[in-house]
């Protein structure tokens, strides 16, 4: 079965800046035709859930309160990338919107809840290095 890297906030793990999930009910057929592994970069990059929500403002990712936490976000995506590499992962399906697994949208770096056009940090590498990443709002496509 071939294996996909999945946010692991959709299947289920409460590892939102929240402390909440953002769980897709496609996880059920997905699991159908894909092994999905779960991975969130804020939290294997060293972030703690809940944290405080953070943004991409131009080329570092700060957050709520001012604090720069580029090095954990760049952290997380590397071992993201460690991860597809190791087990020959060549998909990613990933929750938009978020500065890491961002993949159409991500937030404009004000915390004034609008979102632009952009993608994430762990989206940025795996792309860069050829992997095909999803949103969570393309799922079907898969299915
Ligand atoms: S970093 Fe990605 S996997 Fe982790 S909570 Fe945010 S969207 Fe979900």
């Amino acid at each position: 079965m071939e294996k996909i890297l999945i946010s692991a906030c959709l299947v289920g793990d409460k590892v939102r800046y929240d402390g909440k999930s953002q769980y897709n009910p496609l996880i059920k057929e997905l699991l159908e035709k894909y092994e999905l592994v779960p991975f969130c970069p804020e939290v294997e990059g060293g972030l703690k859930t809940p944290r405080t929500p953070s943004e991409i403002v131009k080329d570092k990712v700060i957050n709520k309160d001012g604090q720069d936490v580029s090095k954990q976000y760049k952290e997380g995506a590397l071992l993201a990338l460690n991860i597809c590499k190791y087990l020959h992962i060549e998909k990613a399906i990933l929750k938009d919107a978020s500065p890491s697994c961002g993949v159409n949208e991500i937030h404009n770096g004000k915390f004034d809840g609008k979102l632009i056009k952009g993608k994430g940090i762990t989206t940025r590498l795996l792309e860069a290095n050829g992997i095909t990443v999803y949103s969570d709002s393309q799922i079907e496509k898969l299915l």
